[in-house]
């Protein structure tokens, strides 16, 4: 046995399914997990001393790659002066003005320790807000695990096929209406139907957990108009496209102004950091300011804010266009080498994510992005962890590049396809 195995079978007795979050025990792909014991750059070394080129990069946190020198220093320098006071710090400040400078959105913020925390309290202040009970949420996005959010969501539960989860009551996803992504009429059917009850529209404004689909020509903006009619909120979830499909987000790439903004991964710089924010006047109902309550011990924590603070001034001065550029270049080499195979493939790509749909369909929703071959998929990543890269271990996950991965990683991944045998 690897030391990998031998650590998975010894975690499964002690932690439900040997993973602290479902999509990592790698289940819809057929292998077990591989256990890191370190990374660098854009690369894992497994604790079996196996490197691997990674494209996943945590689910998005680390655009800079792992192991920022100056990431991991101010991080050092922070800890150093106290991990924790319960108490405000100098740091909290200057994160907010960094996020407040860098998406348009936002005009105040409050921290948290994670995205599902953002959405979670971003739809109970749209709630408190506008005195409506009712979210309109996008099958196959995902906007982490709590109860509202937890209805035809995407992620791990679309990788397990869990349309919904026990434990969340009937009264609660009641609230929640579906629709599809990139179904604007839809949209328009069940605002006519519930407009004076729907607090908020949730998106992901690129949606990346049911794999990459991107906005359709005119969906952002409709939801702008839609939202406004009817006098209720538009959140934008940007936990993964915040700080990577732009600097200022999806929002600035689209032009498109939410009410309210969620963020994470990125943000964190590896830490565990998430943060809503929006309109001054709908966040100073938050308290104490206001009265929508939402706390946490460790909010705004000084060792994630320095570790957040470093990586966005950092990714201020990064060429987000060059790594855009090479993302395609990468993507179309693929395709190149797939349709060599004549495999049937369509690889949806912005910024610096892209999933590979096996289907020659085009891939605009739920549907349609269920209509690709997952058992293809699961020997493609297979075979591309068994040739050294390490791709999602789903293909309702979005791989991701990096500012750190160079062009031996980019040759290292098409080797590794050329190789794959379907
Ligand atoms: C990852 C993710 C979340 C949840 O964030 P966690 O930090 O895992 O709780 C929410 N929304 C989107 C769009 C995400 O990708």
């Amino acid at each position: 046995m690897s030391k990998s195995q031998e650590l998975f079978e010894q975690a499964k007795t002690l932690i439900p399914g040997g993973v602290n979050s479902p999509v990592r025990a790698c289940l819809s792909v057929g292998v077990d997990p591989i256990f890191i014991d370190s990374a660098r750059g854009s690369r894992l070394t497994t604790v079996d001393g196996d490197e691997l080129v990674d494209f996943v990069m945590s689910w998005g946190p680390m655009l800079l790659g792992y192991g920022h020198p100056e990431v991991n220093a101010a991080a050092a320098a922070a800890a150093a002066k106290g991990t924790s006071f319960g108490a405000p710090c100098a740091l909290e400040v200057e994160m907010a003005k960094a996020v407040v400078d860098a998406v348009p959105s936002i005009e105040m913020v409050r921290m948290v320790s994670s995205g599902t925390e953002a959405t979670m309290s971003a739809l109970r202040l749209a709630r408190g807000y506008t005195g409506r009970s009712k979210v309109v949420k996008f099958m196959g996005n995902y906007h982490g695990h709590s109860d509202s959010f937890l209805a035809s969501a995407g992620s791990g539960l679309a990788t397990l096929s869990i349309p919904g989860t026990p434990g969340v009551p009937a009264e609660t996803v009641a609230h929640t209406l579906l629709a599809p992504y990139n179904d604007l009429d839809a949209v328009k059917a069940l605002f006519a139907a519930h407009g004076s009850d729907i607090a908020a529209v949730i998106v992901e404004p690129c949606a990346g957990n049911m794999g990459l689909v991107l906005p359709a020509d005119g969906f952002l903006k409709g939801l702008r108009a839609v939202t406004e009619q009817y006098g209720a909120l538009l959140i934008f979830d940007e936990v993964i496209t915040g700080f990577r499909v732009s600097f200022g987000g999806a929002q600035k790439r689209f032009g498109i102004t939410p009410d309210l903004t969620t963020l994470g991964k990125i943000i964190g710089g590896g830490y565990p950091v998430g943060c809503y924010g929006g309109k001054r006047e709908i966040m100073e109902r938050v308290a104490p300011s206001g009265d929508v309550y939402q706390a946490g011990t460790l909010s705004g924590n000084p060792v994630a804010m320095a570790a957040g603070l470093a990586t966005l001034r950092l990714l201020e001065q990064a060429d987000y266009g060059a790594l855009e550029r090479r993302t395609v270049k990468l993507v179309d080499e693929m395709t190149g080498l797939f349709m060599e195979k004549s495999v049937p493939v369509t690889v949806n790509t912005i910024a610096s994510l892209f999933t590979v749909f096996f289907t020659r369909e085009e891939i605009t929703d739920f549907d349609s992005a269920r209509k690709a071959d997952g058992e293809r998929y699961a020997s493609f990543y297979r075979q591309m962890r068994a040739n050294g890269v390490n791709l999602a271990p789903s293909g309702y996950e979005c791989s991701f590049t990096s500012f750190a991965h160079t062009e031996e990683d980019y040759d290292h991944f098409l080797d590794a396809v050329s190789k794959v045998q379907f």
